[in-house]
């Protein structure tokens, strides 16, 4: 079985000098990979051109920190993507602190979303950044509770990724999990299910620590899987199949 990559960016304009021959080689070496819009536009876009995608789904849906002017209108053009057979989930969405963008406008974002998500049936791709607590008290009290999900690129500790797991959500890592100092993170992987653990790369952001500096992209997510293979004390072979199972579930792929 090979790797598949569930969140990957390789429409972005770090891939335009290679993105044919990268795709290519991605139908080769993944099982399937999955393209996250960030915006209006990217959402658009995707819809598109996902029918180069062999092996390739996307998502729809607006990130935090661009929700500057979502409003009604988007929701009803976002709803125009879903019928599309390689949409399998709006995203990426969530609540993000770290950049100064006003939080009352990702609130409402987040909730419009997920309201559409909801009412369509599909999983959700949360991103979340230095806002695990907010996220969580939101989500807990929210009617949203029994959507299906990921929180795209976890970082936290298990206390946190507990919290997540109870929800129902799955719980993504990506790159970082390789970095010396992440000690903490592989603890967290190493006690929570794993029928909830998802591999992706956040490609071109995050690469593996071979690469730190460099552009990354979905064929590094095979380091992903060593690392989390090396800490799990498993075979990758059957971490592979394992996580392929998670991903074709939530993703009803
Ligand atoms: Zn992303």
């Amino acid at each position: 079985m090979k790797f598949i990559d569930t969140h990957c960016h390789v429409t972005l304009e770090n891939f335009d000098e290679d993105r044919e021959d990268l795709l290519k080689i991605m139908e080769e070496e993944l099982e399937f990979f999955i393209e996250v819009a960030i915006d209006m536009k990217s959402s658009e876009y995707l819809y598109q051109y996902s029918k180069n995608f062999k092996n390739g789904f996307i998502t729809v849906g607006v990130h935090p920190t661009e929700t500057e002017n979502f409003n009604y209108d988007s929701i009803e053009q976002l709803k125009l993507f879903l019928p599309c057979e390689k949409v399998i989930a709006i995203g990426e969405i969530g609540l993000d602190f770290h950049w100064d963008t006003d939080r009352n406008k990702q609130y409402k974002a987040l909730e419009m979303q997920l309201e559409l998500a909801k009412n369509y049936d599909i999983p959700v791709i949360f991103h979340v950044r230095d806002a695990y607590k907010e996220m969580y008290d939101f989500l807990n009290k929210s009617k949203f509770s029994d959507l299906k999900g990921v929180v795209h690129c976890f970082s936290g500790n298990y206390e946190i990724a507990k919290k997540f797991l109870n929800l129902g959500y799955y719980l993504g890592f990506d790159g970082p999990i390789t970095y010396p100092k992440n000690e903490e993170l592989r603890e967290t992987i190493k006690n929570i299910p794993i029928d909830r653990i998802l591999f992706e790369t956040d490609s071109p952001f995050l690469p593996p620590k071979p690469f730190r500096g460099k552009r990354n992209d979905p064929l590094k997510v095979s380091y992903v899987y060593e690392k989390a293979a090396d800490v799990l004390n498993i075979n990758i072979e059957e971490l592979k199949s394992i996580v392929f199972q998670n991903a074709k579930k939530l993703f009803d792929i």
